[in-house]
C-alpha cells in the first residue's frame, strides 16, 4: 500500500520541479551525496579512504525537454573530467531517459556516444542503468550499437523480468550489475512475489559469476550477500571477478565491513538537484527508510 503511494509520488512532475527548486529536503541529504560536483568528489574521497569505489549518478530521469537532456549530458561530462582530474576511484552510471530517450532515439544515442567516448579516453566504465520495461529494449539497442565501437560499457539485469535469463546469456561477455528491479511492472512481463524475484536473482548472480565477465551484485539484502559469499568460496571464484554494490547512505556499516573483509565494494553515489523521484523510489522499496526522514527532520 505505502509502496504504491511512494511509487505514484515518484512520478509527480509538479513535486519533481518543486524539489529541484528548493534543494535537498525531506531527509534526502542522507541518501544523496550533494547537489554539486565538488561535494560529490568529497564524498567519493571519503568512500575511497575506506577502500570503497564509487559509481556516480547525476540524478535525473524521464526528461522531455531537449535543453534539459543536453544540460544532463554536459553535467555528466563535467563529472567524468572531475573524476579524472581528482584521481578518485569512480565511474559513471546513467539513465537513458535523462539524456533524451523519451525525446528522440538518435538524439539520445548522440548524447550517449559523446559520454562514452569522453570516458573511454580515461579508460572509465559507463554503466547504463535500466529503467522501466518500456525503456528496456531501446536501452539494450543503444548499448548494442555503442559496443560496436567501445568496450567501456555495461548495463543492468533486473531479476524481476521474465526475460532476464535470456538477456544475461546474451550479455555474459560484459560487466553486468544484477539487481532485483525497482519499478512497478505488470504480471505479463515480471515476477511479482518476493520469493520468485529472490530465486531468480540468485540464479542470475550464480550464472554470471560462473560464466560472465564481471558481476556487480547490487543489493542491501544480507541473505543474498551471505549466499554469494558462500557460493564464491565453494566455487573458488576470485575476488577480482565480482563486487558488491549498495546505494549511498544505506547500511553504511555493512558497506565498510564488506570492504574490510577484502571484497570489492562499490557505492552508488547519486548527486544533483533532481533527487525527488530517486528518493521516493527508495521509500517505496523500504518504507522503513522513512526513519531516515524522521531522523533528519528532528536532528537539525
Ligand atoms: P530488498 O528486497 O529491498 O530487501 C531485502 C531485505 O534486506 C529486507 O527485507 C531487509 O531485511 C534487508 N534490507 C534491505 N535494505 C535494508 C536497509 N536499508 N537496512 C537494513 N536492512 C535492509 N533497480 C533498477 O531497476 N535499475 C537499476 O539500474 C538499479 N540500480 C541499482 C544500483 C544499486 C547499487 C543498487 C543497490 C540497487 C539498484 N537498483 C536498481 C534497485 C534494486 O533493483 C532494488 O529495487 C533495491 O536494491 C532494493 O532491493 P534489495 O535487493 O536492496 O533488497
Amino acid at each position: 500500500m505505502l509502496k504504491d503511494v511512494f511509487m505514484a509520488l515518484s512520478k509527480n512532475q509538479l513535486l519533481t520541479s518543486a524539489a529541484k527548486k528548493y534543494g535537498l529536503k525531506l531527509g534526502a541529504q542522507t541518501v544523496v551525496a550533494g547537489t554539486n560536483v565538488e561535494d560529490t568528489i568529497k564524498s567519493i574521497r571519503e568512500l575511497n579512504a575506506k577502500g570503497i569505489s564509487a559509481t556516480v549518478d547525476n540524478l535525473g530521469e524521464f526528461v522531455i525537454e531537449r535543453s534539459e537532456a543536453l544540460k544532463a549530458k554536459n553535467s555528466i561530462l563535467e563529472v567524468i573530467e572531475a573524476i579524472h582530474t581528482n584521481g578518485v576511484d569512480a565511474h559513471i552510471s546513467l539513465k537513458p531517459t535523462q539524456i533524451g530517450l523519451d525525446i528522440d532515439y538518435d538524439f539520445c544515442y548522440e548524447n550517449l556516444l559523446e559520454i562514452v567516448a569522453a570516458a573511454s579516453k580515461y579508460d572509465m566504465h559507463i554503466n547504463i542503468d535500466m529503467e522501466d520495461y518500456g525503456h528496456l529494449q531501446p536501452s539494450f539497442d543503444l548499448m548494442d550499437t555503442l559496443l560496436k565501437e567501445y568496450n567501456n560499457v555495461g548495463t543492468v539485469i533486473q531479476a524481476y523480468f521474465d526475460r532476464a535469463e535470456d538477456d544475461i546469456e546474451k550479455y555474459k561477455h560484459l560487466r553486468l550489475r544484477i539487481v532485483k528491479g525497482a519499478y512497478k511492472e505488470p504480471i505479463e512481463v515480471a515476477f511479482q512475489t518476493k520469493e520468485e524475484i529472490d530465486a531468480n536473482f540468485i540464479k542470475l548472480i550464480e550464472y554470471h559469476l560462473l560464466n560472465g565477465k564481471f558481476t556487480s551484485i547490487a543489493t542491501h539484502d544480507h541473505h543474498i550477500i551471505n549466499h554469494v559469499k558462500k557460493f564464491v568460496a565453494e566455487n573458488e571464484i576470485p575476488n577480482d571477478k565480482f563486487e558488491f554494490q549498495m546505494l549511498y547512505g544505506f547500511r553504511k556499516d555493512m558497506q565498510i565491513d564488506l570492504a574490510k573483509q577484502g571484497y570489492n565494494f562499490c557505492t552508488y553515489v547519486p548527486f544533483g538537484d533532481d533527487w525527488y523521484a530517486y528518493f521516493m523510489r527508495r521509500l517505496a522499496e523500504r518504507p522503513q527508510n522513512l526513519n531516515l526522514v524522521v531522523k533528519q527532520v528532528f536532528n537539525k
